[in-house]
């Protein structure tokens, strides 16, 4: 039979895997063993809902066989096994998931990201064998059929004998090089180690037949060997131990273990409930967001299982999106196992475990805000940004559920603080939660209409999120104080300055000289020492502005623009001249100012060559 050839993305995968720049190849064994288990709980789901199988407990287990004389290191399990075509497709092709990740040649080159966050399993056999061999047969087939590769050139596929149902796979253990013991990999103490370290907490017994010695009978000093088949794993699953058996180095492992991530989860929470819906669950936040996270190919989910049985991998309706990136599972037993998936979505017990979960999570992580600063502050980072969108989002129907987890950079604090602690420290004559947006902390500390704010002594929120101020539009107020935009056309301070009305022609005739740009010029209340600035009325900010206009489909939304003139400034007296004296002049004037602040605020401006040419004419 002709040699296949492997999907070009496998294909580069296993020369990664053989070439191996990956130092930690024992974890090989960790992915085979998790892949049996896998198969065993497949078969094992089968027998609970299909009436025509029927399994003794005892028929599910792992074997693990080494052979150092012919160098081959067996892995069997009494799993669902592979049909041919099984085969062909799960050993051919890498995990739906890995594929994205060779898009980026950089992590290629990191063999640790993709083995961690993409688990690409079963290749690992590679790193330590020149021949994979995989003999499988299928649950419901009579026949069984042989996988076998050694390496990327391909691999051919053949019938071959098989009594059981279920998977061996065998590899021929690679020969030692200078850096790398392979033998050690078909050693007992080794073996068994490795799955204490890996695989303790794998449900099915992880079985070997190991070698001892005792003494002879009758003997006082002379020994015989004997072999004895032993168990090596525990095989109570993590989550149903007790939390004061587990120390987090446990939890760590158990996380790597699932491929939920390859450095330490930031937090773990470990949650038993017993009620109406009793449930196990662990809960993990990465202490990264994924690759893919703010992609639409992100999909979020825990792993559900009823009473130690895996029933879904992913089962999304267990968190809400704005919490989509806790990882981990739950075990209930009351849970039916029969349940499709769609049913699932309605099902009221799964709904109690999920709203519970939620305000776990939430719990959690308001702790962590009070008592875990800095850990929060890195959880922040990288999540932030999720519940702003979750407060967005629904039109606001969370909005109350999260706004006690946001933080903003505060102009006063310089670092990120929280809204309680923003209004705790309000001063007594202050009516609002200042906010001013911006494209970085730099540029707003900058930004001229913060100046009075700043002067009052008043703290200032700095968006710098996209979303910023969309999520805190939504919100309108917290603690019932209104969130208010440096930049919005009214302050609501009362501040003494001179009366609008006196400058009420000039300011027209520059309106009128803008020909539409702006809504309205008038007198400043914001500004001290900048001369103009641009605030906005309505709803939609030029930030916002800003904001849509990225939006592939532009919907050209603009905000409606004020320009203010700070009376006060020095420039303003060639103003006044201006208008009583050349009002072309003060034409050219009101564009320049303009112009300039659009330019403070990062806006383009329309007509560049004429901006330049206005300036020059000011020189002359
Ligand atoms: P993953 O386990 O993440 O799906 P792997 O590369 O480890 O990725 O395995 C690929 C696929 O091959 C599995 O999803 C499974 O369908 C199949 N497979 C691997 N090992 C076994 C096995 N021992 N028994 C049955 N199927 C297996
Ligand atoms: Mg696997």
């Amino acid at each position: 039979m002709a040699t296949k050839e492997f999907k070009a993305e496998s294909k580069r995968l296993l020369d990664l895997m053989i070439n191996s720049i990956y130092t930690n190849k024992e974890i090989f064994l960790r992915e085979l063993i998790s892949n049996a288990s896998d198969a065993i709980d497949k078969s094992y789901y089968r027998s609970l809902v299909d009436k025509n199988i029927t399994f003794n407990k005892d028929d599910f287990y792992i074997r693990i066989t080494p052979d150092k004389e012919k160098r081959i290191l067996t892995i069997s399990d009494t799993g669902i096994g592979m049909t041919k075509e099984e085969l062909e497709n799960n050993l051919g092709t890498i995990a739906k998931s890995g594929s994205l990740a060779f898009k980026n040649e950089n992590e290629m080159k990191d063999g640790v990201d993709i083995i961690g966050q993409f688990g690409v399993g079963f290749y690992s056999a590679f790193m330590v064998a020149d021949l994979v061999t995989v003999k499988s047969r299928a649950i419901d087939s009579d026949k069984a059929y042989k996988w076998e590769s050694s390496g990327p050139e391909g691999y051919d596929i053949e019938v071959c004998e098989k009594e059981t149902v279920g998977t061996d796979v065998i590899l021929r253990i690679k020969e030692n090089t200078e850096d790398e013991n392979y033998d050690d990999f078909l050693d007992e103490y080794r073996i068994r180690s490795l799955v204490k370290k890996y695989s303790d907490f794998i449900k099915y017994p992880i079985k070997m037949i190991v070698k001892k010695s005792r003494l002879k009978e009758g003997s006082e000093d002379e020994y015989e060997d004997y072999f004895e088949d032993e168990i090596l794993n525990s095989m109570v699953p993590i989550w149903r131990k007790n939390k004061n058996e587990l120390k987090p180095e446990d939890y760590d492992q158990f996380y790597m273990d699932k491929h939920f991530g390859y450095e330490k989860p930031l937090k773990v929470i470990h949650t038993k409930v017993e009620g109406v819906v009793s449930y196990n669950a662990i809960l993990f936040i990465p202490s990264r967001a994924p690759y893919d996270f703010y992609t639409k190919e992100f999909q979020k989910g825990l792993e559900l299982y009823s009473n130690g049985v895996l029933i879904m991998e992913k089962c999304a309706d267990l968190l809400p999106d704005y919490f989509g990136f806790v990882q981990g599972l739950v075990d209930s037993a009351d849970l039916s196992l029969n349940i499709s998936r769609e049913l699932l979505q309605h099902d009221r017990q799964l709904r109690f475990i999920a709203k519970k979960i939620n305000d776990k999570i939430k719990k959690e992580l308001l702790s962590m805000l009070k008592d875990e600063r800095e850990k929060y502050v890195e959880f922040y980072g990288n999540f932030g940004r999720q519940l702003k969108y979750g407060i967005y989002s629904d039109f606001g129907t969370h909005k109350e559920e999260l706004q006690d987890l946001l933080m903003f950079y505060s102009s006063t604090e310089k670092k990120l603080v929280s809204l309680d602690e923003y209004v705790s420290r309000m001063k007594e004559d202050q009516k609002h939660i200042y906010y001013a947006t911006g494209e970085s902390i730099e540029k707003i500390e900058k930004l001229p209409q913060t100046e009075m704010i700043k002067d009052k002594g008043f703290e200032i929120l700095y968006f710098t999120d996209d979303i910023d101020e969309f999520a805190i539009k939504m919100l309108m107020n917290y603690k019932d104080k209104e969130f208010k935009s440096v930049s919005s056309g009214d302050l609501d301070f009362d501040t003494d300055s001179k009366n609008t009305d006196e400058n009420k022609d000039i300011f027209d005739f520059m309106k009128e000289a803008l020909n539409g740009k702006v809504k309205e010029v008038r007198a400043s209340k914001r500004l001290k020492t900048h001369p103009v600035c641009l605030a906005n009325e309505g709803e939609v900010s030029i930030e916002m502005e800003k904001v849509l206009n990225m939006m592939p489909d532009n919907p050209n939304i603009k905000a409606d623009k004020i320009l203010e003139i700070n009376t006060n400034h020095e420039m303003f007296d060639a103003i006044k001249k201006a208008f009583s004296e050349d009002k072309d002049k003060l034409k050219m004037y009101a564009n320049l100012l303009y112009n300039q602040a659009l330019l403070i605020e990062g806006l383009p401006i329309d007509d560049p060559v004429q901006f330049a040419n206005d300036v020059c004419s000011l020189i002359k």
